[in-house]
């Protein structure tokens, strides 16, 4: 199908986001074009808008508009730290309120075939924070994949010679699921019956 050079590329665009196939990337393009143009411009705003406003906190590395986080300001001197893969994982605690200390964000897991070493992720950066803060509990929230399990696992290593308590979320996490996706119960049992390292 022949489409005009800057649909193509708006389609293309759509494409590249994560879970959108290319036919799905044609049929929003396509319901783009029937929105007014407010309503286009408004989107693009925002997304301009997100992109540049919202960065990692220095400290914890959530998205945050104000440095420090809310999160990192509100909660200063709180003893525990709860370890994410990615900023969009603290939602499930936040919304499940259960969970009141701070959070750091890994940027990642452990992916050797993808290139992704421990010096691309922010551990050292964690392990600073444990000694610094006077941490006493370190919470591994890292989902269910092998990745996930070595990355704890080094985490558990580097804090071996701290006085650290470090607890990971008990099982009941789907094997593989993303931990953004988990309902608050499964979250709140995994999270009451966290067992030690
Ligand atoms: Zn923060």
């Amino acid at each position: 199908m022949v489409e005009p050079q800057s649909l193509e590329k708006l389609i293309s665009e759509f494409a590249s986001l994560p879970g959108i196939g290319h036919k799905t990337a044609r049929r929003l393009a396509y319901h783009m074009l029937s929105r007014s143009r407010e309503r286009v411009v408004s989107l693009s705003e925002s997304l301009l808008a997100a992109a540049e406003k919202v960065k990692p906190c220095s400290v914890c590395h959530v998205y945050t508009e104000v440095d420090p986080c809310p999160l990192c300001s509100s909660r200063a001197g709180a003893k525990i730290i709860c370890v994410v893969e990615k900023s969009s994982d603290i939602l499930p605690f936040e919304n499940a309120g259960i969970y009141k200390g701070l959070y750091h964000v890994l940027g990642g897991v452990l992916s050797p075939l993808d290139g992704v070493g421990p010096e691309a992720l922010y551990i050292p950066q964690l392990v600073d924070r444990v000694r610094k803060e006077n941490i006493s509990e370190v919470i591994l929230a890292l989902g269910s994949s092998p990745e996930a399990d070595s990355t704890a696992l080094l985490i558990d290593c580097l804090l071996e010679d701290t006085n650290v308590t470090r607890t990971r979320l008990a099982r009941g996490i789907p094997m593989g699921s993303d931990l953004e996706f988990i309902d608050e119960i499964t979250m709140l049992r995994a999270f009451e019956s966290r067992v030690a390292l």
